[in-house]
């Protein structure tokens, strides 16, 4: 049991009463989906000093971050999805053969019914509004969960959305593993779920027992490329903001570079010079320096920091009653090494000299393909070699992170790091079934008759 925005509930209760609203067909009028994004955004400019607050607590998000990459991202993608909704509702006429060449064919995008929304902690307010956005857009009524690790916005979410969406469709569900794990059990028609892979198994385990579909947002090792000629200080500009935003804890941080003995050797001073500039050289005190969000993350890392074999060059200092971590830097890395064995989701990056392009290929694809990868070069014929020779879940040149922020694109994995995509229309589809419609007429029932029988070999040739 727990707290709802009315009562005293169970998970069944709750996913039966918005079956019930959804079932009313409350949810499918184009006006009633404007007017919930409509509240959404209110939620979202009405409470910013809130969130932000929040976002503080939970991982001492500086306010620049807070607002670039969680309120503007949720805000951006509401104003997209209104702008759009009208067009992306209609249906979509579609090519005709002579035997359907009278008929209305199209496809319908229609809701699920009650979708999950299943959200992690590093950006865990974006991770719970960003696929409710697509969620409303489609109809559908839904369950969120967000992250119990990040508190603080956990327990705004839950205040904030019974007081501006609508109680009978929309409904926050707190709860840590076990109580997420008794939701699970219960049967709803899309699951979204953000996080590691280890846990996507179980989402799939459970979505499973009823054919569930689901959206798999999940994480990796995303590599970083840096080969040919560049200017080294705006590459470690770009590299350092992409890689300590939020302290690492991005699930499309560059996780690793690849790069030459002679290309590392330019890298690193560049690297330091950029640290110092966006962050001065007391970065404990710096208060554009997040924190890891719990002690126990913090363990792992410090952990995985100690056992690698690697020499660290920049950083490695660290509190652990302050759960900080100084935006480190590692060589002398190999792929046998503790940092390379899981995703570091962390101030930490490990840079693995490789003799030549092919060999940093060769190595990043015998690996699980990652949710984002970047080639930094002058030359475009590299940049086209790295884009060309691997696979990865989205892909970005000379620069991190910015590919997510455009709606136009969708944002997703490809095996071990996700499965589905979603951002702007991505949100939309990922959520609506298109259903495949034929209104057919009665007209050219002489032209169609071939096809009763008794079947005739003549007829085959129609
Ligand atoms: P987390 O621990 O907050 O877990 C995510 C959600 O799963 C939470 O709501 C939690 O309550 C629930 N959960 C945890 N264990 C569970 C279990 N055994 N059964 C059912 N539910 C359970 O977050 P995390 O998993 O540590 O998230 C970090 C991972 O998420 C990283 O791998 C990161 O790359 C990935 N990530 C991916 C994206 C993306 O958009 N692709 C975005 C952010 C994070």
């Amino acid at each position: 049991m727990y707290v709802t925005c009315k009562k005293m509930e169970s998970h069944s209760e709750v996913i039966a009463r918005l079956r019930a609203a959804f079932c009313t067909r409350v949810t499918i009028p184009l006006q009633f989906r404007l007017t919930q994004l409509k509240a959404l955004l209110a939620l979202m400019e009405e409470n910013e000093a809130q969130i932000v607050e929040a976002l503080h607590k939970d991982l001492a998000k500086p306010k620049f971050e807070a607002v670039l990459s969680e309120i503007d991202m949720v805000r951006n993608d509401v104003c997209y999805a209104m702008n759009n909704l009208k067009t992306w509702m209609e249906p979509e006429y579609v090519a005709t053969n002579l035997a359907t060449k009278f008929d209305d064919c199209t496809i319908r995008r229609e809701p699920f019914g009650v979708v999950l929304i299943i959200g992690a902690w590093n950006y865990p307010l974006q991770l719970i509004l960003l696929p409710l956005v697509g969620a409303i857009a489609a109809g559908n009524c839904a369950i969120l969960k967000p992250s119990e690790i990040s508190q603080a916005t956990e327990k705004l979410l839950a205040e904030l959305i019974p007081k501006y969406l609508s109680q009978e469709c929309y409904v926050v569900i707190r709860g840590g593993v076990e109580d997420t794990r008794m939701l699970l059990e219960n049967r709803f028609d899309h699951i979204f779920y953000t996080g590691s892979q280890s846990v996507a198994r179980s989402i799939l385990q459970a979505a499973a027992v009823y054919l569930t579909p689901v959206t798999l947002e999940l994480g990796g090792k995303t590599p970083c490329f840096i080969y040919g000629r560049l200017d080294m200080k705006t590459a470690a500009k770009r590299l350092v903001w992409a890689k300590y935003f939020n302290l690492g804890q991005s699930c499309v941080a560059p996780d690793y570079v690849l790069c030459t003995a002679e290309t590392r050797d330019a890298l690193l001073p560049a690297i330091r010079e950029a640290l110092e500039a966006f962050y001065g050289t007391d970065l404990q005190q710096c208060p554009d320096v997040g924190r890891i969000v719990t002690e126990k993350h913090w363990s792992h890392l410090m952990d995985m920091l100690g056992k690698s074999k690697g020499k660290v060059v920049i950083g490695g200092e660290s509190t652990r009653e302050e759960k900080y971590i100084a935006p480190t830097v590692v060589v002398d890395v190999d792929g046998t090494d503790a940092l390379m064995q899981e995703e570091i989701f962390g101030p930490i990056l490990p840079i693995l000299t490789m003799e030549n392009l092919e060999e940093a290929i060769d190595f990043v694809n015998a690996r699980e393909k990652a949710l984002a990868l970047y080639a930094f070069s002058d030359d475009p014929k590299i940049v086209t070699t790295v884009l060309e020779n691997t696979s990865s879940g989205g892909f970005c040149s000379n620069d991190g992170i910015v590919h997510m922020t455009l709606p136009s694109l969708p944002f997703g994995g490809i095996g071990a790091s996700g499965m589905g995509c979603y951002h702007g229309r991505w949100s939309y589809e990922t959520f609506s079934h298109k259903r495949a419609c034929v209104l057919r007429s009665w007209a050219l029932e002489r032209v169609g008759a071939f096809r009763y029988p008794p079947y005739s070999d003549a007829n085959l040739g129609w």
